[in-house]
């Protein structure tokens, strides 16, 4: 079996394709070397971290930081950390990105064969199997191709030429800095929490997560806001990098609705954040249509995409892997377990993305007046947002 990408999702899919007996697993990572940590934070939901801890693909060796709960605050008067409107639970593991995907790396037994350098220009399906075409010109033959490349996946291409990822409208800006610089007082931002500062327009999530190496404890933060209309045609074609002069209008943008909106403690978390250690990420929406077609099959970003609100891509692409293993094991022929797999995980990914759209809408799109709510109205709000039922990812059925 063939693994495009290398990332969360294709390590996962590379433990999944080594557990099932495959002969040969050979994974084609085009970047050199390691990914580059970018070094910022993800969360994983305990119940679904505990589902796939009992499935073998996550484990507490991986170094995390405990989450609990979400208190919302805005800008109110004088009030250094802000005034709490209200505080939802937040049953979450956080992670630092880069040891997440160096310990699952790790896992990968020394049979699988893992590529780097390896760039796949295209993926050619043949009646009972697939082509995989290198960018350096060479070709492979496997009896299955398994798409792990990502939201610009090339398996995705062969499978569905028109399924592509659509700009959502908005960006998130993402930054780290090292606990020990926060600054004060303490009682501002609790080690459990995920404190979500809420503007017109918008808000910001902010928590702890492993250091580098799992030694100290990083704090990440997520700004969500509609940027300028002037740098929308950048973000509308995923397959254009922004030129470098968007960087400055994008950080001057955060820095001007932080000043103008957030309390004082928070501003000074987002200006004390080295430019270095911040990026932007547009928000992209995309479900291909069927997660397996003939010998090909997609899994995590490359199959769907969920928005970050969602608290649940890496969750929905280890998830996407653990039900590969289970169908390919369980089916007599690979039709059987390539329709069983889409069946169950296809619906998934609509949902999500769904999810996600509206979770966007109420966060970022079509804000409510934040600074009227109280619990009550809080609590209602977040239930017609659909945060009710899954955030965090769905179940994992057994
Ligand atoms: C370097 C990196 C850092 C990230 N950091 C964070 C983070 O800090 N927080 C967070 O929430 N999410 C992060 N993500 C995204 C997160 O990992 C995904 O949303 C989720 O885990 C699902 O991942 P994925 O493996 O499906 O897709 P991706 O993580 O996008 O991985 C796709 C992989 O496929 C490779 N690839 C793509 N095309 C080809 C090709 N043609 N040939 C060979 N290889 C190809 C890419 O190089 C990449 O490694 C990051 C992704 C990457 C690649």
């Amino acid at each position: 079996m063939a693994v495009v990408g290398g990332s969360i999702a294709g390590c996962s899919a590379a433990l999944a394709a080594s557990r099932t007996g495959a002969d040969e697993v050979v994974v084609y990572e085009r970047a050199l070397g390691r990914l580059q940590d970018r070094g910022v934070g993800l969360a994983l939901h305990n119940d679904r971290y505990a589902e796939l801890e009992a499935a073998g693909y996550l484990d507490a060796g991986m170094p995390w930081v405990q989450l609990a709960r979400r208190p919302w605050v805005v800008r109110r008067g004088a009030e250094r950390a802000g005034h709490e409107i209200g505080v939802l639970p937040f049953p979450f593991r956080s992670y630092n990105w880069g040891s997440l995907w160096r310990e699952l790396r790790s896992r990968i037994p020394e049979t699988v064969t893992y590529r780097t350098g390896a760039a796949v220009a295209q993926v050619l399906p043949q009646e009972d199997g697939a082509v995989v075409r290198l960018a350096d010109g060479g070709e492979e033959r496997f009896d299955l191709v398994i798409g792990a490349d990502g939201y610009r996946s090339v398996v995705r291409a062969a499978m569905y030429p028109d399924a592509f990822a659509r700009y959502g409208g908005y960006l998130a800006w993402r930054g780290t800095l090292p606990a020990e610089q926060l600054p004060g007082p303490a009682e501002a931002f609790l080690p459990q929490d995920a404190t979500t500062v809420a503007f017109p327009g918008g808000h910001m999530i902010v928590y702890r997560i492993p250091g580098p190496g799992g030694v100290g404890t990083n704090v990440n933060w997520v700004f969500y806001a509609t940027p300028p209309a002037s740098t929308r045609p950048w973000f509308d074609d995923p397959t254009t990098v922004p030129p470098r002069a968007t960087t400055q209008i994008l950080t001057d943008y955060l820095h001007r609705v932080v000043e103008e909106h957030f309390p004082p403690f928070w501003q000074e978390v987002v200006h004390l954040t080295p430019a270095e250690e911040t990026f932007v990420q547009p928000m992209y929406d995309m479900a291909a249509p069927h997660f397996a077609c003939g010998r090909l099959v997609l899994l995590g970003d490359a199959a769907s995409i969920a928005r970050p609100h969602t608290g649940s891509g890496a969750i929905k692409a280890v998830q996407d892997a653990a039900v590969l293993e289970r169908s390919l094991r369980s089916a007599d022929s690979w039709a059987a377990a390539l329709h069983s797999y889409d069946a169950e995980r296809a619906p998934v990914g609509r949902a999500v993305l769904e999810l996600g759209r509206s979770l966007g809408r109420a966060q970022v799109q079509q804000t409510p007046e934040w600074t009227v709510m109280d619990q009550r109205a809080m609590d209602s709000w977040w239930q017609e947002a659909g945060g009710g039922s899954g955030f965090g990812g769905h179940t994992l059925r057994r």
